[in-house]
């Protein structure tokens, strides 16, 4: 059951490609508002029921990470830190996971409703400010408000803010700049790292003749390899279902405590959209010969 499950993650998030059929597409889920929530330590869901933004507390103010795929999904995201009790205002830091319009469309209004800078890879910048997916995709350049990134961050760079620090570590292939952040939390005593982690299907981009970004199946590969080696007791993925998150807060709430800690769900996770991205490749070079 639990394969049957991962299968069906793995399938959904390539699912999740950016743009693809007009009549299913976007998911309704994307725009769905969620209950606010705390997942571990500082760490917040806030979030609509599809796709996954995290606040980051801090006692010198907040780090937002990914932010709905639009103006109005920020809006949902700004409702659900209100309702917590944080205000807009003390949000200072903007931090993505990758340029594709599902996590970065609503960065612009949020950085315009916060004021806070945004900081992104250096590989991801061109396609934040351009407002839109980098390289050949078969969706097309799936196009996102555009905005001013503020700071560039490289491999394992820190953000630090208050007695919060976050780390990048750059996932690249399913974008060019796609970073993973990690920080540790301590939940109840008990020290846990947290990896919010940066998409890694295969997402309708050129895997065989890619001009704009020849190197993308390299980079895969050493996502894939960089990733089996993340120590991770606390998997947030950047869409919800990646991660079961609904089903998992479901559980939080019958009183399992324990319900976002699992140190296998990054590797198991990795292995199926390793396999995937093989299965897809040589299709890809199938249908190129
Ligand atoms: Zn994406
Ligand atoms: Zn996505």
């Amino acid at each position: 059951m639990k394969i049957l499950a991962l299968i069906l993650s793995v399938v959904l998030s390539l699912a999740a490609a950016p743009g693809a059929r007009a009549d299913a597409w976007p998911p309704a889920s994307w725009m769905a508002p969620n209950k606010p929530y705390r997942v571990v330590g500082n760490v917040y869901y806030v979030g609509s029921q599809g796709l996954s933004s995290y606040l980051i507390t801090s006692s010198e103010g907040h780090v937002l990470l990914d932010a709905g795929m639009s103006p109005e999904g920020a809006k949902l995201v700004e409702a659900n830190i209100v309702a917590l009790g944080f205000k807009l205002s003390d949000v200072k830091i903007l931090l993505n996971t990758h340029a594709h319009y599902d996590h970065a469309g609503g960065l612009a209004q949020l950085k315009a409703d916060t004021g806070a800078k945004l900081y992104a890879s250096s590989q991801d910048k061109p396609a934040l400010e351009k407002g839109r997916h980098f390289g050949d995709n078969e969706n097309g350049l799936t196009p996102f408000p555009a905005v001013k990134v503020d700071r560039t961050v490289g491999e394992g760079q820190k953000v630090k803010l208050g007695e919060t620090t976050l780390v990048a570590h750059l996932t690249p292939g399913h974008t060019i700049g796609g970073t993973t952040w990690t920080m540790s939390v301590t939940e109840k005593g008990r020290p846990l790292n947290v990896v919010f982690f940066n998409s890694i299907s295969v997402a309708g981009n050129a895997l065989v003749g890619n001009k704009t970004y020849p190197k993308i199946v390299s980079d895969y590969r050493a996502t894939f390899a960089k990733l089996k080696l993340m120590p991770a007791d606390v998997f947030l993925p950047a869409h919800e279902e990646q991660g079961d998150l609904l089903a998992k807060r479901q559980r939080v709430l019958r009183g399992d405590n324990n319900a976002f800690i699992d140190s296998t769900e990054l590797g198991r996770f990795v292995a199926a959209s390793e396999a995937a991205f093989n299965k897809e490749l040589a299709r890809q070079q199938g249908a190129a010969k």
